[in-house]
């Protein structure tokens, strides 16, 4: 792939639409550039979602598998008219309820979406809550198809120097609005069966969303790693970083002891051992890894979620191989935290 030279822009998050920079990028995206701005969920990379050779620069940048459809971003209600054929009822609600905000969800599609957008029968859509994200949408004047912005199964970007370190060089453009918000992808739901199916765990909890519509379950294969799930991107390998990494579950005196008896173990290995963990256990280690990181507290997840990502790239940098990490309940916005913490290790899960 040809090396282009990628542009940044540095964004206040309070800007308005009439911004010359945001006129701008709205054109770019347009007339088919592909360019990475910031979310209230993570940093997206976002395309003309009617066009297919820009939409084909996403796959292209990211090494990202053709099969995974991409979720289309819009920053008006009418804007859905040109992209499903039907809102029905709860999907009404669900939107009335937390858009803008950090829900996709899947409509029957119409023609004029890229076939590389989606090639199945529904076209995911969310409203972003992120001032920067709705000023360029707007401008841009079409819906943006957008993906997470970095390489295809690390973990997502959460600052605008994550997607340089994955994507400079590749892609057009990278809008810098400084760190997102909520650190994890938005809630993927299904509302087209008889029971709306969370496809994905995200910003908006399980909890919320009953709160609203009643039933809502989880996709089986979300739970059991035998399952096909339904959303084509849940079956990749996601968010890891280069170490090897173990989650383990169980009871919290329990998952310290086996820590540091593991942490022990790989050291005398001659491996670099990284250990992902929280304020309240981070003593409990101390001397037992290269690099002890706590990215929150126990008692308050929603910041865990936020740094998660950052915390997996900072094994990286220090190139550690091998990152032990305890584990969270999975309720509330634990059971988004918990599905990304499985993937980046790849399915490695002790539990004693
Ligand atoms: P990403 O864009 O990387 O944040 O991932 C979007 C997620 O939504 C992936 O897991 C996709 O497989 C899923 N997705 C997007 N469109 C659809 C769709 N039409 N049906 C089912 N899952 C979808
Ligand atoms: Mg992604």
């Amino acid at each position: 792939m040809l090396t282009i030279k990628t542009k940044i822009w540095h964004v206040d998050k309070d800007v308005d639409g009439q911004n010359p920079i945001i006129v701008e990028i709205g054109d770019r995206l347009r007339r088919g550039e592909v360019i990475a701005f910031p979310t209230e969920t993570v940093y997206g990379l976002g395309a003309n979602a009617f066009d297919s050779d820009a939409v084909r620069k996403i796959f292209e940048a990211k090494g990202r598998p053709s099969d995974n459809p991409l979720i289309v971003h819009i920053a008006a209600l009418e804007q859905l008219d040109e992209l499903v054929t039907h809102v029905d009822e709860k999907s009404r609600l669900l939107m009335e309820r937390f858009w803008p905000g950090p829900l996709t969800i899947l409509f029957p599609r119409k023609g004029k979406i890229s076939e590389l957008v989606t090639s199945l029968p529904t076209v995911a859509i969310r409203m972003p809550d992120h001032p920067i994200a709705l000023a360029i949408i707007k401008a841009a004047q079409i819906p943006i198809a957008a993906p997470s912005a970095n390489r295809s199964g690390k973990p997502s970007p959460t600052k605008a120097e994550h997607v340089w370190q994955d994507l400079k060089g590749k892609i057009d453009g990278i809008v810098d609005g400084g760190s997102t918000g909520y650190g994890v992808e938005s809630t993927v739901i299904d509302l087209s069966g008889d029971r709306p199916v969370v496809l994905r765990p995200g910003g908006i909890t399980l909890e919320q969303l009953q709160a609203v519509i009643g039933e809502v379950e989880i996709d089986p294969a979300l739970l059991q790693k035998e399952d096909r799930p339904k959303a084509p991107g849940m079956k990749y390998a996601h968010y890891a970083p280069d170490a090897e990494m173990w989650l383990i579950q169980g009871e919290e005196e329990k998952v310290i002891q086996e820590i540091n008896r593991i942490a022990k173990e790989k050291l005398d290995e001659g491996k670099k051992v990284g250990i992902l963990t929280t304020k309240e256990h981070k003593d409990q280690f101390q001397q037992a890894a290269h690099k002890v990181l706590a990215y929150g507290r126990r008692d308050d997840l929603a910041p865990l979620a936020q740094n998660i990502y950052d915390a997996l790239r900072q094994f990286d940098q220090e190139k550690i191989d091998f990152i032990l990490t305890e584990s969270f309940p999975e309720t509330g916005i634990g059971l988004a935290i918990m599905n990304r913490l499985k993937k980046a290790a790849g399915g490695n899960i002790l539990k004693v």
